[in-house]
Formats: C-alpha cells, structure tokens, sequence
C-alpha cells in the first residue's frame, strides 16, 4: 500500500477513489458456437474495455453510459480450454481478468442427399464458388465499425427449425464444412427483418446461398439471411432492427424454401437462436 502511494506521489498523480465497476457474466461456460453477454456497470465519464481471445469485445452503452452491453463468442471449432477475459476501465487503473472456459460440444451429424451436380462442382462452377467465398470472407473479415446495435436481437422469421445449427454434414457420403447457421422453415414470400440495426455490407447472388444478405451490426457483429426469393434493399443501406430486407425462398442450393441465418461475432460461428434468446436480457435503449 505504501508502495503504491509513494508511485502515485512521484508520478504526480492525483489520488482518487476508485469504485469497482459491477460484472455480470451469468456463466463463466461458453460450449464451442455459443455466446454469453457480458454486462457493466461503470461511473459516467468511465469506459469499459474488454478483450478476449486476442480481440476487442466491443462494448455497447444504455443512454446514460453508465451499463454497456458486450458479446463473449466461442467459435463453432473453438479449441476447448480456459481463456483470459480481460476487463480494464478507463481512465484506470482499474482491471481485472476473469478466466472463461470453452467447452466442447458435440452437435450431431447431419447426411444430406444432393443431386450430383449440385455437389460434385465443374472447373467454371468451381471458379465461381471460389471467387464469392472470397467476396464472402473480405465482408465477413472487415475491419469492425463501431456497433451499430442495441438492445435484444430479433429472429427474421418465425419458423421451425428444420436444419440445427453447428451440425457436421455428410453430403452424398461424403464429409463437409459443418452447418454455421440455422435453417428456419418459412413458406415462399414470408418477409425476413434485420435482427438488429446495422448496415448492409452485402447483397450478392452466389452458388450456394443464393441471393443473400450480410448485415454488419457494427461492433463485429454480422448477420447472414441465404436462399432468399427476393432482396428489399441495397449495399449500403441502413436498416432499422426489424425492417423487412427480403423475402424467404429457396435460391442457390436450397432442397425448399426456408431461410438459413448466420451469425458471426468477433468472427466466431455462432448459435443464430441462441444470441435472440440471451440478448433479451439487454436493458432497450
Ligand atoms: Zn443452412
């Protein structure tokens, strides 16, 4: 004690008295493609800053800045293991870490019968799905901006699920990339909304997901609406939460009309279903 106050003297700093900020984390478990929010509650005029697994959780503040609202992710392959959640507060000195374990989960396979030329690509076919992989990656690889989201994140549509998240896929016997979304069932035409403010970062038809949406929520948070009949808006736009983008189908390479949504944080392959129901949680601007 008399350490620290003889720096704080030397340095010239002044003396005050610091308050610890309110943590709320409700589990300090996160299975592999699930997310936790985590909550402040600090002093006005004071700022939270967290990282995990080596990046920023950007934090989202209520009007008076004084709880913010942030997004503890664990990608779909995320290596099972205890990790570092780092809380500072500015201006300081405040901090803290807090150890938030990953665990694994174990999400079933799902075999799926394709007609083959849906499956095995020709050279031009597979050129294409390269060149909108890549489109795909540089949105969902972006530099974040700041969030644009607050508060609960809604579900684009009310529908069964018919296709789990975070399931291995076998197609005709052979073994793919899991399922990074969620396969709702939606008759043709039912309209899909934005889960949450943000902007659109992309509108694209591609091979496999057909016409599809990114929604960048800010905050690296994106959503991803695929298969859809029709799209209401364009690049670039601002979309309120809740606002109808498009409507549900089965473009790209879809067995029926149904709406596959994903969701990234951080770039983490996360549970679509499980952020709308720990979301709701969040105090509404
Ligand atoms: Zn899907």
């Amino acid at each position: 004690m008399l350490v620290i106050a003889a720096v704080i003297v030397a340095l010239g700093m002044e003396e005050r008295a610091f308050s610890s900020p309110r943590i709320h984390l409700l589990s300090r478990m996160i299975s592999q493609g699930e997310l936790a929010i985590v909550k402040l509650e600090v002093k006005q005029g004071e700022t939270p800053v967290l990282r995990w697994l080596d990046r920023e959780i950007y934090m989202v503040p209520n009007d008076r800045k004084t709880t913010w609202y942030g997004i503890v992710a664990a990608d779909l392959n995320a290596q099972p293991g205890r990790y570092p959640l780092l809380i500072k507060v500015l201006p300081g000195p405040w901090e803290r870490t807090l150890e938030v374990t990953v665990a694994r989960k174990d999400r079933g396979v799902r075999r799926l019968k394709l007609p083959k030329e849906k499956v095995d690509l020709d050279a031009i076919t597979m050129e294409r799905v390269k060149t909108e992989a890549a489109v795909m990656g540089e949105i969902l690889n972006a530099q974040p901006a700041a969030p644009l989201w607050r508060g609960r994140f809604l579900s684009p549509v009310e529908g069964e699920v018919v296709g789990p998240f975070g399931q291995a896929s076998v197609i005709n016997d052979s073994p793919r990339s899991p399922h990074s979304g969620v396969d709702l069932k939606a008759s043709l035409g039912t309209p899909v909304v934005a889960m949450n403010h943000g902007k659109v970062a992309l509108v694209a038809d591609q091979f496999f997901t057909g016409l599809s949406i990114v929604v960048d929520h800010g905050g690296a948070v994106q959503s991803m609406y695929f298969h859809l009949d029709k799209v209401l808006v364009n690049q670039g736009d601002q979309v309120k939460k809740g606002q109808v983008i498009g409507l549900v189908g089965s473009t790209g390479r879809a067995s029926g009309p149904h709406l596959h949504l994903g969701v990234r944080v951080n770039s983490a392959r996360v549970d679509p279903l499980q952020l709308t129901t720990v979301s709701e949680t969040m105090e509404q601007p």
